[in-house]
């Protein structure tokens, strides 16, 4: 049986995750924002806490550890790269792993762009990706610590994944990204409509994350950097996607 998925708002507009094995009722959480809605969100969803995956060392992605009712008894994974940045890891993880989580392997992507040393979780079997602030629903990261061409080649990691895959990113800045994204993209039918539905969704309170690995690669500017379309629409015709890329990413910088 495929792992459940429970999405947690956490602070102004973070997201951690549940995922949980329906078997033997254990969980895993995918960051911690803070501790009090994911602590209620086990609770309610009945979930034993077993492991905390940690993509970032941002404080809004680890500062609900120590708050975690199960702490004592959680095993932490996180990149061993960041481990100095990161809290104590029980399992330190490089590009490459695999771990088992859940009964479930997991591959770790290194995703660098938004700090050094981010990493993505990948569940191969469940079809789970947890981006967190590198892929993020119609957008990506802020380039706090990477350069646009190291972040091109970590958004170019997930597109090799399998299309239905699940996005699971860090945080509601949806409705933003598409204001930024039509600006590039007016004529993509496929973005037009899905502006629509987020749009709904958001004005029923509604989370827009997660999303599908599909709909990113086609509405995404973000992983659509070599697509001659979008290139051509940004006079960089000639220019590589990684050129290409970094001037999608100043735009929005600015936007
Ligand atoms: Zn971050
Ligand atoms: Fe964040």
């Amino acid at each position: 049986m495929p792992l459940t998925l429970t999405t947690v708002p956490c602070l102004q507009d973070n997201y951690a995750f549940i995922v949980g094995n329906h078997d033997t009722r254990e969980a895993t959480v995918v960051d911690v924002p803070e501790a009090a809605p994911i602590n209620a969100a086990l609770v309610a969803g009945g979930w034993t806490l077993t492991t905390v995956l940690l993509t970032h060392h941002h404080w809004d992605h680890i500062d609900g550890l120590d708050g975690l009712d199960a702490r004592a008894s959680v095993k932490v994974v996180g990149a061993a790269r960041d481990a100095y940045r990161l809290p104590p890891l029980d399992i330190a993880v490089t590009e490459g792993d695999q771990i088992d989580v859940l009964g479930e392997r997991v591959s770790i992507i290194d995703v660098s762009g938004h700090t050094i040393g981010h990493i993505a979780f990948h569940f191969s079997d469940s079809k789970l990706a947890f981006t967190a602030d590198s892929l993020m629903a119609l957008g990506c990261g802020r380039l706090f610590e990477g350069t646009p061409a190291q972040m091109w080649d970590s958004m170019q990691k997930f597109k090799t994944l399998s299309a239905d895959t699940v996005i699971c990113s860090g945080h509601e800045y949806t409705q933003s990204n598409a204001r930024f994204a039509e600006t590039l993209d007016p004529d993509n039918s496929d973005l037009i409509s899905r502006i629509e539905g987020i749009d709904a969704a958001r004005a029923a309170g509604e989370p827009t994350v997660p999303t599908t690995l599909d709909m990113e690669l086609r509405t995404n500017p973000f992983l659509r950097a070599d697509d001659p379309a979008l290139k051509a629409k940004l006079g960089m015709k000639n220019a590589s996607a990684a050129d290409v890329f970094a001037e999608i990413r100043g735009r929005k910088d600015r936007f």
